[in-house]
């Protein structure tokens, strides 16, 4: 299949649109049709594992670039994690992404746009994957690239602003002779993140180093987050009623892969697009101007974003228009105080524990669900790792599951490099 850019730019294979990321016009990359399952397949979804699940969401937009056996291998190998549907209450469910390495959802889609970018380059010689964190995407990357064949990870993250368990995750592989480093930057955030935008544009270096990115907005991670709705129908089975889904929302690319599961034929009814104070895109749907401005601080941080990259791709699937998409999406905003209420109350009434972003996803979805309708929530981060959050609402100290302990039980390797473009390439070259 090919991919032409939000923008209209000229198309590419999906190997090019994997291995450049951002496409040369500032569009983003987007496959040229989405192709329908049959009534029959669907029909037959029940019968399915996550893996055979995945191999045929995703097949259409590899095939004629990556070979049948080797697509399925690397299908399974990427996700070899369960995703399990959870009844919390009466026709409520959590679809619970948080059981990879790094505990969050994101795993799904950088596990397999690891292994692609892997697959889909010709070039003998190793891919550098170069890439800023401020916490979580940066161990997702770094964990998603462990061990792939013919690639390095380089994480830059900022020197004493992480959180120790952030800090554990990210430096988990610098003791070992193996492809991933993360290295403490004496600076900032926006430090680290410069710092890469000065090593993309130095061009003797990039080339050198074969640098590549592993954004967010790269289609190789956003396409495989599709795999994942068709599994939740998959494990509801039949349901009587208009089935609703809510995805907590930051970057808009987990809702944009559900929208695009729905265009596939995904038998839901509607989504709900929750988000916490950040509600430029809720705002939109509700008054038809998106007026995207800085980020506000909340506890559900992995959602603290302003200006969604991925709403260029919500617009280009609905035609640029606001009454189309309204008629797939509904938003809704939550504060700080309700997130905490809502962790409390469900842990008490229900025996379940929420991480703050699944609360927003558990209230959206509350918040629009009729009675007797059935509806599936997205838990996108495993509570354990927002316990400085969770534990003084609930008053109980909860488990470290086996990942996280893994990570938090070694000793600590840290690498220190100043913030610096010569520090960086030094990095890399090693
Ligand atoms: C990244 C993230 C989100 C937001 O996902 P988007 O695709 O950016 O909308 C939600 N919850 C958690 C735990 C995350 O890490």
């Amino acid at each position: 299949m090919r991919f032409v850019t939000t923008r209209g730019g000229q198309p590419v294979s999906f190997r090019e649109a994997a291995l450049i990321g951002l496409a040369p016009d500032g569009g983003l990359y987007v496959p040229e049709t989405i192709e329908p399952w049959s009534a029959d397949e669907l029909s037959r979804l029940s019968n399915r594992t996550l893996t055979e699940i995945g191999y045929r969401a995703l097949r259409p937009y590899t095939r004629g670039e990556l070979d049948a056996t080797l697509f399925e291998a690397l299908v399974v190998d990427a996700l070899n994690f369960p995703i399990p549907l959870v009844e919390v209450e009466p026709r409520v469910y959590a679809l619970e992404l948080f059981h990879g390495p790094t505990l969050a959802f994101k795993d799904v889609g950088a596990r397999l746009m690891a292994r692609l970018m892997a697959s889909l380059d010709k070039d003998e010689r190793d891919l550098t994957v170069l890439a800023a964190t401020s916490g979580d995407t940066g161990s997702a990357v770094a964990h998603a690239f462990h061990g792939v064949p013919h690639t390095r990870v380089v994480v830059l993250y900022p020197d004493g602003r992480v959180s120790p368990t952030q800090e554990a995750q990210l430096t988990m592989f610098n003791a070992e002779a193996g492809n991933v480093r993360a290295y403490a930057v004496a600076g900032s955030f926006d430090d680290c993140h410069r710092l890469t935008r000065e090593t993309f544009g130095d061009d003797a270096l990039s080339r050198a180093a074969r640098l590549t990115s592993a954004n967010s907005v790269n289609v190789g991670r956003l396409l495989p987050q599709m795999v994942y709705y068709f599994h939740a129908v998959a494990q509801l089975g039949p349901v009587g009623g208009d089935l609703l889904m809510c995805t907590p929302s930051g970057n808009f690319g987990n809702l944009t892969a559900g929208l695009m599961a729905k265009r596939a034929g995904l038998p839901v009814s509607r989504f709900v697009a929750a988000t916490n104070v950040n509600d430029v895109v809720p705002e939109y749907l509700e008054r038809g101007v998106f007026a995207p401005r800085p980020s506000v601080a909340t506890i559900a941080n992995a959602m603290d974003v302003g200006h969604p990259s991925n709403f260029d791709r919500m617009l280009w699937l609905y035609g640029n228009g606001v009454d189309a998409m309204r008629r797939d999406v509904i938003g809704c905003r939550f504060a700080d105080d309700d997130v905490r209420q809502t962790i409390r109350r469900v842990y008490e009434e229900r025996g379940y524990l929420l991480d703050p972003h699944s609360a927003i996803a558990y209230m959206g979805l509350k918040s629009v669900l009729q009675s007797n309708q059935p509806g599936v929530f997205l838990a996108t981060a495993h509570p354990a790792k927002f316990r400085e959050i969770v534990e003084p609402v609930i008053h109980k100290t909860i488990e470290t599951p086996g990942p996280l302990a893994e990570a938090l039980a070694g000793p600590l390797h840290i690498l220190r490099i100043d913030a610096s473009l010569d520090a960086v390439s030094r990095a890399i070259d090693v």
